[in-house]
């Protein structure tokens, strides 16, 4: 009985120290700071940085309508799960992502968190997708769309089906489903929102969310468990929002 006892543990701890030579870190209940770079002196950023993400999108300097088009639709991805994390890595060559500016960036992945990051007024929203994309230079920008309690949205139904067949599965998804019809964004430079918390980011955060059922935001939040990072100081940086 104890010999069993010890090697269920030793079974454990060495699945443990697996796991955590890949995250070494965790959200925590989103109010706190995390201190993440006092856990590995590669995230000192997370803790210095003075451009950080998320932020609360309140008192911009600029009223003014953002130059974004979305280029989205159906796309092919494979479900990457793990510890705080539901993804879709999107294949490459699909041709997907957005024009901000002159800038054209390239769709790698989207992610969600629950709740929402960034906060609009202080307020949260149930859950947030983060499209992650990238220039052809390496520059990252973000689109963040905002979750609201609704109708069942069609393609977390796709998500979540590929969620119960387990990391790895193949899936499609119509971009768009999760996707305002008119995309209008909130526009600053931040970071990412987990370490290292690289900064450099160009985030445009939509200004009205879509709809998800409120049993597709359970499974997600049960999925993901509280996985927002504290708000950040804005420090003076320029925010851009709607009209
Ligand atoms: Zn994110």
């Amino acid at each position: 009985m104890k010999k069993i006892a010890l090697a269920t543990t030793l079974a454990l701890g060495l699945s443990t120290a697996a796991f955590a030579q890949n995250k070494d870190w965790n959200f925590g209940d989103g109010e706190t700071p995390e201190r993440w770079g006092a856990i590995n002196a590669e995230y000192a950023a997370c803790d210095i940085g003075k451009m950080q993400s998320p932020i609360d999108l309140t008192n911009p300097d600029v009223i003014g309508t953002v130059n974004l088009t979305t280029n989205f639709g159906q796309a092919r991805g494979t479900l990457a799960l793990g510890e705080e994390k539901v993804q879709i890595d999107f294949a490459p060559g699909q041709n997907k992502g957005m024009m901000s500016g002159t800038k054209a960036f390239n769709l790698l992945q989207v992610h969600f968190h629950t709740p929402a990051e960034h906060a609009v007024n202080g307020m949260r929203y149930p859950m947030v997708a983060h499209f992650v994309h990238a220039t052809s230079g390496g520059e990252l920008g973000v689109l963040g769309v905002f979750f609201t309690e609704g109708d069942s949205n069609p393609a977390l139904a796709s998500l979540l089906n590929a969620h119960s067949q387990g990391n790895g599965t193949a899936l499609s998804v119509d971009i768009d489903d999760m996707v305002p019809d008119t995309v209008e964004v909130y526009r600053y430079m931040g970071s990412l929102t987990t370490p290292p918390c690289s900064e450099g980011v160009n985030w445009h955060v939509a200004n009205v969310p879509v709809e998800a059922s409120a049993d597709q935001i359970a499974k997600l939040t049960a999925a993901l468990g509280p996985s927002a990072r504290s708000i950040q100081d804005r420090n003076g940086r320029l925010l851009v929002a709607p009209e």
